[in-house]
């Protein structure tokens, strides 16, 4: 049972004075690490936490009993899902280079085009922010297929992005994607990479600019992270001005690499080398540097980014549905390696990815304590905030920003227990959050978001995707209709027979 005071808040707004949150699990930061605190207390004011542990002894202006629930810090996703994931449909639909998620000649001396409108493009991102407070996240960095635009991000999209952000209450950390190089399908297998240098440097000027302009804004929501594609699309040049902003701007970088085998392929091609070995041949690694997904990192590479103080962002599901994991979590803890979490594609659930990530290093490890469901929980939170440079968000305590996801813990699917953490990690679904709270605010209440209605937005998202679906065969591989691209599950069974039905 939940205290009635929590339905007098007003969704969307911060409450006016002090809010005291207590449940049956409190988690609070004490000297170094996080703590659970039975029947804990956390108080907030003005937007920040002012007091999280065992009994506050102030006045306040509400208190708000969660009952069975834990109050925790909100999750923080490094590789956050802001698009309607494309992969799904390449799932059980093999290979991706024959299914249009490789531009094929054809489709490049067409002239590449936007699928999706400006609108479409605002659109998804709002959803998925949506879908990211659903799901206890209150901090994302944005991140978004390329395949199915005319090159990169668009300025005008991420503008719209910040501002959704803003109206719903989320923090992010972002900025248009951008590169300087292309993959194209020669023939059936054989994908080489174009450069078009001037592009991608306009695309890292439109960076520069939009993180300039919206640094801090939405009352310091919103953060600049340049997002220079991946490794393999970049050249040294796009990435050492990158590297150089970043210090100017005082921002992060996120830069996919040691990700898959066709990229490996490809700098071993153009640079005899693997990304994190040519990015430390030329002095690029360093702590400003988000690395996902790291799953096709060699020894020595993982030894560069230990060295160099490079953050890895997790995203287990999306590697283990390609077939790949992390070698291995546990290993890049012990080689100190900073870990933060992230969604990547659908579903858009970090306790999900927090289950699969314990599983997939216990797989990899081979061994069953390989790591505990703690050690996910604090990449998910305190991992993530030291990804982004940060210590005043991923835990509670006094001085941070009230940034909390409460979590139910007497779901009927949940499995009963003594601890919060071992039941939210192996129930493995993010639909148990019941409240989060941003900056003080409360931005999701019960499924229910402020201005924004999802169960419209999920059926705009499915009409949108459709309309994605229906242009996939302009960009493949001798552009086959849309029905021999993607077959069902099963054959279908159409035939009604004799029968007017
Ligand atoms: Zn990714």
């Amino acid at each position: 049972m939940t205290s009635h005071a929590l339905h007098t808040l007003t969704l969307g707004e911060r409450p006016a004075g002090r809010t005291l949150l207590t449940a049956d699990w409190l988690l609070a930061w004490r000297e170094g690490g996080h703590r659970l605190v039975p029947g804990g207390e956390m108080v907030m004011e003005d937007g920040a936490v002012i007091y999280a542990g065992p009994c506050f002894r102030g006045e306040v202006a509400r208190r708000i009993d969660f009952g069975a629930a834990l109050i925790s810090p909100g999750l923080i996703d490094l590789d956050a899902l802001s698009d309607l994931d494309t992969y799904t449909l390449v799932l059980d639909n093999q290979p991706g280079w024959a299914r249009g998620r490789i531009w094929p000649r054809s489709y490049v001396e067409r002239g590449p085009y936007e699928m999706y409108s400006q609108e479409e493009l605002a659109f998804q991102k709002k959803f998925a922010f949506g879908l990211q407070l659903l799901n206890g996240v209150t901090t994302a960095a944005p991140v978004a297929s390329l395949y199915y635009r005319e090159w990169a991000e668009t300025v005008a999209e991420f503008d719209a992005a910040a501002d959704a952000a803003g109206e719903l209450g989320l923090r992010v950390f972002l900025s248009p994607a951008y590169r300087s190089g292309g993959i194209v399908l020669e023939a059936p297998g054989k994908m080489v990479p174009v450069f078009d240098e001037a592009r991608g440097l306009a695309g890292l000027n439109d960076a520069i600019s939009f993180i300039e302009r919206q640094q801090g804004r939405h009352g310091g929501l919103v953060n600049g992270m340049l997002a220079p594609d991946r490794v393999e699309t970049c050249t040294l040049e796009l990435l050492q001005r990158t590297m150089a902003a970043a210090g100017d701007l005082d921002c992060q970088v996120r830069l996919h690499m040691a990700q898959g085998p066709a990229e490996l392929e490809t700098m071993r091609a153009l640079h005899g080398a693997t990304g994190p070995g040519w990015m430390a041949s030329h002095g690029l690694l360093g702590e400003r540097l988000i690395a996902p997904h790291a799953t096709y990192a060699t020894d020595e590479d993982l030894r560069l980014y230990a060295i160099n103080g490079v953050s890895i962002a997790h995203s287990p599901m999306v590697s283990a549905r390609m077939g790949s994991v992390l070698n291995s979590f546990a290993l890049c803890r012990r080689l100190g390696i900073n870990i933060g979490m992230a969604t990547d594609t659908a579903p858009p659930d970090m306790l999900m990815n927090l289950l699969m990530g314990l599983v997939t290093c216990r797989i990899s490890e081979k061994k069953s304590d390989a790591v505990l469901s703690a050690d996910l929980f604090n990449a998910a939170t305190l991992g993530g905030a030291k990804a982004l440079g940060r210590t005043d968000i991923g835990r509670l305590c006094s001085g941070t920003r009230a940034d909390v996801a409460v979590f139910r813990l007497d779901d009927l699917y949940m499995t009963p227990s003594v601890d919060p953490i071992t039941t939210l990690v192996l129930g493995g679904s993010g639909k148990v959050t019941q409240a989060v709270f941003v900056d003080g605010r409360i931005s999701m209440l019960e499924g229910k978001l402020s201005g924004f209605d999802m169960h419209a937005a999920r059926k705009q998202a499915q009409s949108q995707f459709e309309g994605l679906l229906a242009k996939y065969p302009e960009r493949s591989w001798e552009h086959p209709p849309v029905e021999a691209l993607f077959s069902p599950g099963y054959s279908l069974w159409t035939d009604k027979g004799d029968k007017e039905c």
